[in-house]
């Protein structure tokens, strides 16, 4: 039998004359200037590890692949280069491909880099080692996937998965890299004409002129005009060309989710509670970055049917997808931006009454908000409101910190409640609205700017990533973790049917204490239940710039079926809770 799968002592090279397929991918990936890499070491991936480690890039261990890629992927949305994740074979990879799926998903880019068996047994499907036909499960879920089988084609498979990641609209790739190729021991006088520097890594796309001058007048004309800032916008880095458009035009803007802070969320042409006016009265609508899917139409809203749509994107395939758009400028932001910005005339044909009446909407809308905050500021035990309402002042005292928010009632009422005033400081459960990115995005977003971090997290979300608190803790990061208790999954009152003693679907844990979690990893804990104690105990661990956990407790009525998404589900159960 002669399948490469033999069991033979790998072979050492011998440096320096000699070198490996891993010892070319790490200096591959630092020749296109990865300085980070995230995962979860194993067969046949440790030694690359160490290398990477040894080398200058850093490596950030987790608990959980899943994790690890949800870290890499905040890491390629907030540096706008790939982030990366190093994943083993079979399971591990499969972890690592949710969090790649979901970055392509979101536009964030990233490379995962797996590890995978040898190839032979595989295709014959003899059984080996964590044998698993990796490349074709992660092909219709990724942006772009590569495998390469030999050490000299690393450098070039290095450059394409980079270059896939960021180039055009941004993703997830994923890079197979078998084990082999891996250990393959080459003479280092042939290794090093391998490498290249790659120019121009990120091509800018500038849009036709056609395009720009179609959208400048359509803009020109408008009488109720708005713009719509969408994360593409945040990813882009263009808040200084935006400032200027909006304050040269005078056009009010809403920010979606993730775009909120790129220009201040309570700025004087910030429309951020005026999403229903605009949708039924805007005659002119701005999409930049922003996608007209399921998060802006169905349940949340409806478009009038005269409103004309100008979509500044950078992928031509995503013009028209819903709504017919008047007027597309594909191309990348910054370009489009200068671009527009150029073509607009002197004269703009705004209405004069449009913005003051989005102002006193604002104005009034405020006052509503500050009431229901004030309304609920002594609820004993606390709810979600007395609960943010406590925090909404120390964010605001501390507005350089990088809120992480996901959970369902607990994304949406802190989304509502905390302004963002800079950008790219809000990283949430995004497109898919899916629970399961807290703790790694909070890594990925501590390693990859220095800040801190503040997460926001529903009980039922954390349980999903908390066991790599601990990672925030063996790598010292400035996070703090803010669990939101009221028992549940939506709240902790749902009602089992049978009467047999078993809990609820949605039912959790009302008195776990997720601070012990935390102590158990060495963070600095809280438990509160009062207003007073959260406020002050936040303000203490964001000051500390040190790992910490806040047990939040709430009581378990507070929260209601799915939050704001309510109408998605398939119908209505009267006796879902007490
Ligand atoms: P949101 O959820 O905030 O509405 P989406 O993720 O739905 O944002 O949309 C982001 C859009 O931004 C995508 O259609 C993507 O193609 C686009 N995009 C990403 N980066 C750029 C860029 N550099 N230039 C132009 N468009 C971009
Ligand atoms: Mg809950």
């Amino acid at each position: 039998m002669a399948t490469s799968d033999t069991n033979t002592t790998p072979k050492a090279p011998e440096y320096p004359e000699q070198v490996t397929g891993m010892d070319i991918l790490v200096r591959a990936l630092r020749m296109v200037g990865i300085d980070t890499m995230y995962g979860l070491v194993g067969i046949p991936v440790t030694e690359l590890a160490y290398l990477a480690q040894d080398r200058g890039i850093r490596f950030v261990g987790f608990r959980h692949e899943q994790q690890a890629g949800m870290a890499a992927a905040t890491h390629g949305y907030l540096t706008k280069t790939p982030g990366v994740l190093l994943t083993v074979s079979s399971l591990g990879f499969l972890n690592g491909l949710t969090a790649t799926a979901n970055a392509t998903v979101n536009c964030y880019p990233m490379i995962q880099i797996s590890g995978s068996s040898v190839r032979e047994p595989i295709d014959l499907q003899q059984g080996t080692y964590e044998g698993l036909d990796q490349l074709a499960m992660a092909k219709p879920l990724v942006k772009a996937a590569y495998r390469v089988n030999k050490p000299e084609d690393i450098p070039t498979a290095v450059v394409r998965a980079y270059r896939a990641a960021i180039s055009g609209r941004p993703g997830g790739v994923y890079l197979d890299v078998t084990t082999p190729c891996l250990g393959a021991i080459m003479q280092g006088a042939d290794a090093d004409k391998l490498f290249y520097q790659p120019v121009d890594l990120c091509p800018a796309m500038p849009p036709a002129p056609e395009a720009v001058k179609r959208a400048a007048e359509l803009l020109a004309g408008a009488k109720k005009p708005a713009f719509l800032f969408g994360k593409g916008a945040a990813y882009a880095q263009v808040e200084d060309k935006l400032k200027a458009l909006v304050e040269r035009t005078g056009i009010p803007y809403y920010p979606m989710s993730m775009a909120k802070g790129i220009l201040p969320d309570n700025g004087p042409l910030s429309a951020l509670s005026c999403r229903s006016t605009i949708m039924e009265e805007a005659d002119v609508v701005v999409l930049v970055g922003a996608r007209l899917n399921w998060l802006l139409s169905r349940g949340h809203g409806k478009w009038s049917d005269t409103v004309k749509f100008i979509q500044l994107d950078i992928d031509p395939e995503e013009i028209d997808i819903n709504r017919p758009i008047a007027a597309p400028v594909v191309g990348d932001l910054a370009s489009s931006l200068d671009a527009l910005m150029a073509a607009l005339p002197a004269k703009m044909n705004m209405d004069p009454t449009w913005v003051p009446t989005l102002q006193a909407q604002t104005k009034e809308k405020n006052t509503k908000f500050a009431q229901r905050l004030a309304a609920n500021a002594d609820a004993m035990p606390m709810n979600h409101w007395t609960a943010l309402g406590a925090i909404k002042p120390v964010m605001a005292a501390n507005p350089d910190v990088i809120l992480v928010n996901e959970g369902a009632n607990t994304l949406d009422d802190t989304r509502d409640t905390l302004d963002m005033t800079l950008p790219r400081h809000r990283i949430d459960c995004a497109t898919w609205a899916i629970m399961g990115m807290g703790m790694g995005s909070c890594v990925g977003a501590a390693v990859a700017t220095g800040k801190s971090v503040v997460a926001i997290e529903g009980d039922s979300a954390f349980g999903f990533s908390g066991m790599d608190f601990s990672t925030i803790c063996r790598f010292k990061l400035p996070v703090t973790v803010v669990i939101f208790n009221n028992g549940g999954i939506y709240n902790g009152i749902g009602v089992n049917m049978a009467g047999n003693g078993d809990p609820a679907p949605t039912t959790l844990d009302i008195h776990a204490r997720y601070d012990k979690l935390g102590e158990a990893f060495g963070a600095k804990t809280y438990y509160v239940t009062t207003p007073a104690e959260l406020s002050q105990a936040l303000t203490e661990a964001i000051a500390s710039k040190a790992p910490a956990l806040i047990d939040v407790q709430l009581g378990a009525d507070s929260g209601k079926e799915s939050g704001h998404i309510g109408y998605l589900n398939p119908a209505a159960l009267e006796k879902i809770t007490v």
